[in-house]
């Protein structure tokens, strides 16, 4: 029987073909006992860990060389929890108590990793789902994947399973749009996936482009290091204040919602925001028609919470200026005709779902690679499909859905394992290898 438990067998086995044309190495064939989990970030932890605690097995792939990769690769240097910790915990293991209400993104890698030890969650690394497609005839997943050796260049898998769990997020891919005039630019452009500190900034003009949380944290970031930032506001924006009276405004609005309609806790919002951010209109950050919560709930834009930007934005050390018309050399012409003569550019232009580039032939995923059923209905689809992490709530909705996920494949897995036994059935022995 083949196994390729973290690679070493496939290493081996092309080794042994080293000369020859890579292309004679087809691709394998893996038997997956239980789901198989795209995805090893939050969400996809949180369903192995439920998978774990009841007796079901798994295997997870994931693409790069760690768990939760989005944190630890693809954020900057500062960044610290937007919510609350109790917010941002996944099922059946709470946060450590000594860590602060706020953890930095260092310590919440510290307690993913914390997480996957304590339920003995270990990921197939460097291993990148291609394809999956259901087969009908057989009632099977076939999960095409391509595993990066470092060797010999790559191995291809195919791994067959009855239930496929889709928890490859909501920021697989960054989003670049296209501006005219940047290939004259000759400065600097970064998404802000690959930002990390203002250190190497200092002294420079810099134009961020966004003003979600992404571009206000990096404008904020680019003060504090003593460059110049401008930050591009195109759209209406929410502000909130990050606390009220030293409680978490976000705790104060889920508590609110559990009791009064969502207009009145969207005005209770706004009115406590002016009250103690002030108008943010008068500095260039109109606010949207529909209240915070509202607009969360239906286009899952998320309200900025101010850490301090707003500060630097009143005291004209971030500068607000509109949309960008076009670049030029070292320089940019904003949509109300003034140029700016900037050295480097950061894109906080946000993420996007990948599911569509791999996941084909489904009726479930919209072409936005999310659910199409909103939450909390997004979870389960036909033919043991299944998402999470997709519901625009963060860490908590992803903890929601790992948990019904979990509980829906355990009771599918009871109850087939229990009538294989009874037939003892073989049909799945072609199969190479086995899980
Ligand atoms: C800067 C930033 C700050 C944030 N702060 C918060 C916060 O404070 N609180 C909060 O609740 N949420 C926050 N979020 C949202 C956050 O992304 C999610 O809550 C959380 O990371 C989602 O976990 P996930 O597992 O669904 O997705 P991810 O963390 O993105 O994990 C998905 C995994 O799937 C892997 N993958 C993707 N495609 C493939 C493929 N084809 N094959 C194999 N593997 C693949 C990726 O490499 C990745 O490791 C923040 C997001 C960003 C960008």
């Amino acid at each position: 029987m083949y196994s390729n438990n973290n690679n070493q067998d496939c290493v081996n086995i092309s080794s042994m073909f080293q000369n020859f044309n890579p292309d004679i190495f087809s691709r394998r064939c893996v038997w997956v006992n239980g789901p198989v989990i795209v995805g090893a970030g939050p969400s996809g932890l949180g369903v192995a860990a439920g998978l774990k605690r009841q007796g079901v097995p798994f295997i997870i792939l994931e693409r790069a060389n760690c768990i939760a990769s989005l944190w630890q690769n693809r954020t900057y240097d500062r960044l610290k929890l937007h919510l609350p910790k109790q917010f941002c915990q996944l099922p059946n293991f709470p946060f450590p108590e000594d860590f602060p209400e706020y953890p930095t993104k260092y310590q919440f890698i510290q307690y993913l990793e914390s997480y996957a030890t304590h339920f003995d969650i270990r990921p197939k690394f460097n291993e990148t789902v291609q394809s999956a497609k259901y087969d009908e005839r057989f009632g099977l997943w076939r999960v095409k994947t391509v595993s990066e050796t470092g060797l010999v260049g790559s191995c291809q898998f195919e791994y067959i399973c009855r239930w496929l769990v889709v928890a490859t997020g909501e920021n697989a891919e960054k989003v670049v749009p296209e501006f005219e005039g940047l290939e004259d630019f000759g400065g600097e452009v970064v998404h802000a996936c690959d930002y990390k500190s203002g250190e190497r900034y200092r002294g420079k003009r810099v134009l961020v482009v966004g003003c979600g949380n992404s571009g206000m944290e990096v404008s904020l970031d680019l003060c504090n290091h003593h460059a110049s930032p401008s930050m591009v506001v195109r759209s209406s924006i929410h502000v909130l204040p990050r606390e009220v009276l030293g409680k978490s405004t976000f705790e104060l609005a889920m508590k609110m919602m559990k009791w009064m309609p969502l207009w009145l806790v969207d005005r209770i919002l706004l009115f406590l925001a002016d009250m103690i951010l002030g108008n943010t209109e008068k500095y260039g950050l109109k606010r949207p028609q529909i209240g915070p919560m509202e607009l969360k709930n239906t286009a899952g834009r998320t309200p900025v919470l101010d850490i301090g930007a707003l500060k630097k934005i009143r005291s004209k050390k971030i500068k607000i200026v509109p949309g960008i018309k076009k670049f030029g050399p070292r320089m940019v012409e904003l949509v109300d005709g003034q140029i700016l003569e900037i050295d480097s550019a950061v894109l906080a232009t946000g993420y996007r779902s990948n599911v569509p580039k791999w996941l084909t032939d489904n009726d479930f995923f919209s072409e936005d690679g999310i659910p199409k059923n909103p939450f909390p209905n997004g979870w389960k689809g036909e033919a043991g499909l299944y998402a999470v992490g997709f519901t625009r709530r963060g860490i908590s909705g992803a903890s929601l859905d790992a948990m019904s996920v979990a509980h829906d494949i355990a009771n599918s897995w009871n109850e087939e394992t229990k009538q294989q036994k009874i037939t003892a059935a073989a049909r799945h022995r072609r199969c190479i290898s086995h899980f």
